[in-house]
């Protein structure tokens, strides 16, 4: 599923970027916020979706393997 997001007069497009482990397989989609602003939740569950970060890992949680990131197109409504 594509996220789609509402941020009306931030000026900036957030990135999402899916984090794969080429050794072991583990893979979270982040979302890539460096101001933490305009965090919009629209069930009212704080882990719905994907997890925001200020700053994308490097290396893999599980076996310190280095990250392959793809970006990952987003719909933004303004
Ligand atoms: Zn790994």
């Amino acid at each position: 599923m594509t996220p789609s997001v509402i941020r009306p007069l931030s000026g900036r497009n957030p990135e999402f970027y899916e984090m794969s482990c080429p050794k072991c397989g583990w893979k979270e989609t982040l979302e890539l916020d460096p101001c933490e602003m305009d965090v919009i939740s629209l069930s009212g569950e704080p882990d719905r979706g994907p997890r925001s970060v200020t700053r994308l890992p490097k290396k893999c949680p599980e076996c310190g393997a280095k990250l392959q990131k793809k970006k990952l197109p987003i719909t933004v409504f303004n």
